[in-house]
């Protein structure tokens, strides 16, 4: 039988025996290990996977968290990067040579998009995007060297939900290897390994982390898939996690589920409270009834976390900068899953003098909600927004 979550947060990977009996595990702050023999030393050293050796490698405290990680994404082994970007780079890396081909979403994070459109092609890899997150449209996108399907669902800024299952078939039958960017909706709400799906993705600086104090990313999946990745990018490439971050994010994932369960309800009860509201032209959101995939959402996420986004109806660019201005406890920063709630409005990225080129609207403003009373949230959003109807009738005079 599987683990439950508490097990998993409070208990797994953790040997108290090995540590003086303390609850918290150890910080092992060390860039080196040392061996008694030549023999031992020799022995580790054909095998940095199973033996520490320094700290680019194994390291007891990153140990315990890619247990934990492991466990909650249902993998057989997990590693712990220095960001999110450091695992998506090794994973791509991983899988795509020279001449290879890979199928991704439209509007992936922002650095996806820089790796495949700037840094892959450098070594003749191409990119095809698709407009759609369906099996239809990532196979009329397949190519003879079609080598890996990158997904993102949903995504963090229009929240477009692609069809975990069906794309994940289709890469299999074509023997297609696929990965997921699960940062969204982390282990908790989305299992997309049990979707199908080959590797796993998070930057585990929003919500596994959780304070808006670490930078991390992890990759969960087969031991096989895993233990190629540790002996080969993640000990080159060398984004691993410091210790010290790692004991954070152990201290985080305490609190991850009642993080997340604080962080849903503000948002819901925030989406409910200005969802017709005149300002309001439409919410990005998996589970609102708007969601034109709100079917396969439900189907596949066990819920929906607390990022979502509004498109704002008004007029001109100069009002959008008004509404965010005026929100007094919505930070105005980019990252999310803190405790902190924040406002990122699309304008702050938006290039006027070549609209063709955003692939974003101006009227577009993201918000994450964070772990304060709902009533302070609500209550700052319905004011921004009453300040917005106070300009109209303003200049109606
Ligand atoms: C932040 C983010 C990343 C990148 O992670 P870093 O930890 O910032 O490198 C990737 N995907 C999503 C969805 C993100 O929000």
């Amino acid at each position: 039988m599987s683990k439950s979550l508490s097990e998993i947060l409070f208990e797994e990977g953790e040997e108290r025996g090995k540590y003086y009996n303390a609850v918290s595990p150890p910080l092992i702050q060390t860039s080196n290990f040392v061996f008694s023999t030549v023999e031992q030393m020799r022995l580790a050293l054909s095998n940095e996977y199973d033996y520490s050796v320094y700290s680019r490698g194994n390291n007891p405290t990153l140990a315990i968290l890619r247990h934990k990680i492991a466990e909650l994404e249902g993998a057989e082994d997990a590693l712990v990067f220095s960001s999110g970007c450091g695992a998506i780079a090794a994973a791509l890396f991983s899988q795509l040579r020279t001449g290879d081909h890979l199928v991704c979403i439209r509007k992936p994070y922002t650095w996806v998009s820089h790796f495949c459109k700037v840094i892959l092609p450098k070594y003749g890899i191409t990119t095809t995007f698709v407009e759609e997150g369906s099996a239809q449209a990532y196979e009329a996108a397949c190519q003879s060297n079609t080598k890996l399907f990158y997904l993102e669902s949903p995504n963090t800024f229009t929240f477009e939900i692609t069809d975990i299952r069906a794309v994940a078939e289709v890469a299999r039958s074509k023997g297609i290897k696929t990965i997921i960017d699960n940062s969204y909706s982390t282990p908790l709400y989305q299992s997309p390994l049990s979707l199908g799906v080959d590797l796993v993705l998070h930057s585990a600086s929003k919500y596994l982390s959780g304070h808006s104090d670490v930078v991390a990313g992890v990759l969960a999946g087969n031991k096989e898939m895993i233990r190629k990745i540790y002996d080969s990018e993640y000990l080159a490439f060398g984004a691993v996690l410091p210790p010290f971050e790692a004991w954070l994010m152990l201290r985080g994932l305490r609190t991850l589920e009642i993080r997340l369960q604080r962080s849903t309800a503000n948002a819901k009860a925030l989406i409910k409270a200005i969802d017709n509201h005149p300002r309001i032209k439409r919410i990005f959101y998996p589970f609102h009834a708007q969601h034109p995939k709100n079917d396969i959402a439900r189907s596949q996420m066990k819920d929906c976390s607390g990022l979502f986004s509004i498109e704002l109806n008004v007029d001109t660019p100069d009002e959008v900068i008004l509404f965010c201005n005026n929100l007094k406890h919505f930070l105005k920063a980019v990252s999310w899953g803190g405790f902190e709630s924040l406002v990122d409005p699309a304008i702050t990225v938006y290039d006027f003098e070549h609209p063709e080129a955003n692939e974003l609207s101006w009227r577009i403003v993201r918000f994450y909600c964070g772990l304060e009373s709902s009533e302070i949230l609500i209550d700052d959003v319905l004011q921004a927004l009453n300040i917005l109807d106070n300009g109209a009738k303003n200049q109606q005079k």
